[in-house]
């Protein structure tokens, strides 16, 4: 996909320095233009700021007909038209809000011989609930002006990801539809099972994908034992480190965005809050005063993000719990865009655990559906259960105290990463901590084993409480009380089990992998035994070391 040699590339080099002003192509543009620009589905997995919007836009003027790009919030929508209209690019969108004259206009315009439009964007639900939308798609497709179909924030699709959007899984009608039109999906932030689901649930077919590293170099990170001196930490945090400079604190509710709001203004910082319940124009406002530099801290729910682009955000504070490893890693990427030294620091108690466990059970799900104020207790059990294994995850990262940061974020998101290359950026690394090597092959060997004999069918949550011995209502509906691995791992913390358990993933030993469960095809994690990685384990050949820190 390299190739410099295609019909379209003189003219992608002309317009990328013309119309767009760029010198030259980011890494991965012109191959993910030329995939795209071949016919072929592709899926993109670029961090933000990496330039996505360029590999569908430049297509978009090359190619004959309209390029349909679905994006999930108008407010990006708005953005992204009116960057276009300062590099005179006519483009249109179609959102809920619209008077339906203007948008009978539009669609019209679309039709005609000669549109001035070469984008079209609109939010999911207008595809999944527009039928003169589809309609008109298929008076395009007909006349051959159908160029390509876009999906923006694509792991918004899957309900595995961070960000699951119900009126994404409506866009899969695009595919069933107009089988032929080639769909690009672009996202910054996907595991390999959440990549799966999302090329599924599109109906991609024999997609190119394209991936790069999530490494962020430039971003310190850290886990920070959360007291009930948090804000005064969270103060001389600032003050010692970026006093006045530019940064957002990440908080679970409202009532928490407004309470350290308060208090960091006593203690003499210029900061405002941000959260789904303030009515839009004063969030506008206050994002507004943010990014001129007016107030430097902003105290935000999940609500904050999606769009942001200060390039100079010197910390991401989180002052409780993220709900999962991806969503974590997202909302650190915020941070140091301009790629200066920028600081990551998450305040961690098992109090906050407990409580945005309870926030999960009682609805508030992703945060996609919160700000979307969709009623979450309609959604299925399975929703739950995959809520609940992603804040595990995320509560064994916080409990990690032994393993680079980046190795276990970027693991998580399918990518290996080798931790000497963190170079003491993280709290982990940069520890000095007494570390003992000791010698857990028997217990590797015991959790293989338990995987193999519950028939591969659990998350690593579970095997972690049947190893441990729990008998909650779970293991004793699955009988598996009465297997004699059942409690054999009891010396151990829920932590050190599901490290040891997360390493053998790691280490291609165990493999995880996607169920779709129910009707609704709902998804959930399980973990299976990778038989040619796990033979020597199991027969004795191969012994296992891992380090722990010294109690001595
Ligand atoms: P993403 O959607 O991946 O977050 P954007 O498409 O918004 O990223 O691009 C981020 C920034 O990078 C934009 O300001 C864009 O103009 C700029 N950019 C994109 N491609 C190039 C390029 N080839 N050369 C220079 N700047 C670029
Ligand atoms: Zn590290």
């Amino acid at each position: 996909w390299t190739s410099r040699d295609l019909p379209w590339t003189k003219n992608l080099e002309v317009y990328n320095k013309i119309v767009f002003g760029n010198n030259s192509f980011r890494p991965n543009q012109r191959e993910i233009i030329n995939a795209t620009m071949s016919g072929c589905d592709v899926f993109v997995l670029m961090p933000t700021g990496g330039g996505k919007s360029l590999t569908y836009q430049l297509p978009a003027l090359l190619c004959a007909g309209i390029t349909l790009v679905i994006s999930p919030l108008v407010s990006l929508i708005q953005d992204q038209i009116m960057n276009l209209l300062q590099t005179n690019i006519s483009a249109a969108s179609l959102s809920a809000g619209m008077e339906w004259a203007e948008q009978l206009e539009i669609l019209q315009e679309l039709s005609s011989e000669n549109s001035k439009y070469k984008l079209l964007y609109v939010t999911p639900e207008k595809v999944a609930k527009s039928e003169s939308l589809l309609r008109h798609l298929e008076i395009l497709n007909s006349r051959s002006l159908l160029a390509r179909f876009v999906i923006d924030e694509a792991h918004c699709v899957s309900q595995w990801g961070h960000d699951f959007r119900p009126d994404y899984q409506g866009v899969g009608v695009l595919k069933q539809k107009f089988p032929n039109i080639p769909m690009l999906a672009l996202t910054a932030t996907a595991t390999a099972s959440v990549k799966e689901d999302v090329v599924q649930a599109l109906g991609l077919v024999n997609c190119v994908v394209f991936r790069q590293s999530f490494n962020r170099p430039n971003l310190w990170y850290s886990v920070v034992p959360k007291t009930n001196k948090c804000l005064e930490d969270i103060d001389k945090f600032i003050r010692e480190n970026h006093f006045d400079e530019c940064g957002i604190i990440y908080c679970l509710s409202r009532m928490d965005c407004e309470k350290v709001t308060e208090t960091l203004r006593a203690f003499g910082h210029k900061a405002a809050f941000y959260h789904g319940s303030m009515d839009p124009g004063k969030r506008a406002f206050v994002q507004k005063q943010w990014s001129k530099d007016e107030i430097n801290i902003i105290c935000a729910t999940v609500a904050f993000g999606m769009g942001i682009n200060k390039p100079d955000v010197r910390f991401v504070i989180h002052h409780s719990l993220p709900k999962s490893i991806e969503g974590y890693h997202q909302e650190c990427g915020r941070a140091g865009r301009d790629g200066q030294r920028s600081s990551c620091v998450l305040y961690y108690s098992y109090t906050d655990y407990i409580r945005v466990k309870h926030m999960i059970s009682q609805g508030g799900l992703g945060q996609g559906q919160m700000k979307m104020g969709y009623n979450c207790k309609a959604s299925s059990g399975r929703m739950l259960e995959t809520n609940t294994e992603n804040l595990l995850r995320m509560v064994s990262y916080c409990e990690n105290e032994v393993d680079c940061r980046r190795f276990l974020q970027l693991v998580h998101l399918g990518e290996k990463f080798d931790s000497t290359n963190c170079k003491n950026t993280c709290d982990n690394c940069s520890s000095s901590k007494i570390l003992i090597d000791k010698d857990v092959t028997v217990i590797a060997r015991q959790l293989v084993e338990l995987v193999k004999l519950t028939g591969e069918r659990f998350s690593s949550a579970h095997i972690v409480e049947v190893y441990r011995g729990s008998l909650n209502q779970s293991v004793k509906r699955n009988r598996q009380e009465t297997l004699h691995l059942h409690g054999a791992g009891k010396h151990l913390t829920k932590s050190e089990a599901s490290r040891i358990l997360h390493y053998l993933v790691t280490e291609d030993i165990l493999a995880e992998g996607v169920r779709k469960s129910d009707l609704y095809g709902s998804v959930s994690s399980l973990l299976k035994v990778n038989r040619s990685k796990a033979a020597s384990l199991l027969s004795g050949g191969q012994s296992i070391t891992m380090r722990f820190p010294s109690t001595i």
